[in-house]
């Protein structure tokens, strides 16, 4: 199977993920495209449509575990300019998918607009965080989105309005589609106010960090009612290990990879982790991580 040559330039074959990704796990990307404009990405949804590869959108690699035998298709960053831009006019800002989420979060700030400051410290992009419905303190980025750009595997551009988008805790109805843009609407609120509150919350976030790791992951969404981390704790499995895995022993919420960490050990314990919290609690634990 070979690159189209109008896509040379911004497509290497054999490309390895791990490097890409949080938990530094897994094999490569038969293909990795880092198309520098939306016309690219249309190509290569045409490209792969006719070659039979299936397509994935890479952000910030926060939520993803790949397995050892990487991903046989063509993996799609969205990092360029094109599509990682930010622009703000009267209380909306419209940002790019590829933009880091952190960056919207101090240009909305920066910019006397609150409704994303709760989502300080959480890492990756704009995309991962509105595909994913990201939240933090109880509200989620789903409930500031006026409305998407995606683009649909045949090439075609639109908009989803709020509704179509289906937020819901930790989900949305936009997954198998690219995010290209999003734009939010927030509300005019005093900077130095804002502003404070940001590093507020900036300051909490990072002391409920794992220290001294940096290969880490959130496997597990909150249930309704109890934070994940409680439940862990309460059931016993802090500091769990499964070979090269644990769960931290202060902030079980967090998955931790050590050296020579594989996926089926993070499968692994996952599983484990779930079995027990529902023989305990009756609580069926839902996953965030998405698996590749
Ligand atoms: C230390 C740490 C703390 C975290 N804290 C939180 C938290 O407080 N709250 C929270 O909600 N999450 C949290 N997470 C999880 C994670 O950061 C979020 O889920 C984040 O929004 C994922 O974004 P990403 O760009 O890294 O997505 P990735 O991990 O790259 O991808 C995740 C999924 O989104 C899809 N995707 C990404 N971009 C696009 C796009 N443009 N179009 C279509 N699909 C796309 C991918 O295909 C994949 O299926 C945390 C993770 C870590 C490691």
């Amino acid at each position: 199977m070979t690159i189209p040559d109008e896509l040379l330039h911004v497509v290497r074959a054999d490309e390895p993920l791990a490097p890409l990704v949080w938990l530094g796990i897994g094999g490569p990307a038969r293909f990795l495209a880092e198309p520098v404009e939306i016309e690219q990405l249309k190509q290569i949804y045409q490209w792969a449509a006719e070659d039979g590869l299936s397509v994935k959108i890479l952000g910030g690699g926060s939520n993803l575990l790949v397995r050892e035998a990487g991903f046989d298709g063509i993996v799609v960053s969205l990092e360029a300019p094109a599509t990682s831009g930010l622009a703000i006019e009267g209380n909306l800002l419209t940002v790019g998918a590829g933009a880091r989420l952190s960056h919207a979060v101090i240009k909305a700030v920066g910019s006397g607009l609150g409704g994303l400051e709760h989502l300080v410290g959480i890492p990756g992009t704009v995309g991962g965080a509105v595909v994913g419905n990201a939240s933090a303190g109880g509200r989620d980025i789903g409930s500031v989105v006026q409305c998407v750009r995606v683009l649909d595997p045949d090439g075609s551009i639109r908009t989803v309005s709020q509704a179509e988008a289906g937020f819901s805790h930790r989900k949305s109805a936009l997954g198998g589609l690219s995010v290209l843009d999003v734009v939010f609407e927030l509300e005019q609120r005093d900077i130095k106010l804002l502003t404070k509150r940001m590093q507020k919350l900036w300051i909490a976030r990072n002391s409920a960090l794992p220290v001294e790791h940096r290969r880490i992951a959130v496997p597990f969404v909150d249930p309704d009612g109890s934070p994940v981390r409680e439940l862990i704790q309460n059931v016993g499995l802090a500091g769990i290990r499964e070979g090269n895995v644990s769960l931290d022993h202060a902030q079980p919420n967090y998955l931790i990879a050590h050296a020579e960490a594989t996926s089926d050990e993070c499968l692994r314990l996952i599983e484990r982790v779930r079995e027990q919290v529902l023989l305990q609690t009756g609580i069926d634990l839902q996953l965030n991580l998405k698996i590749w």
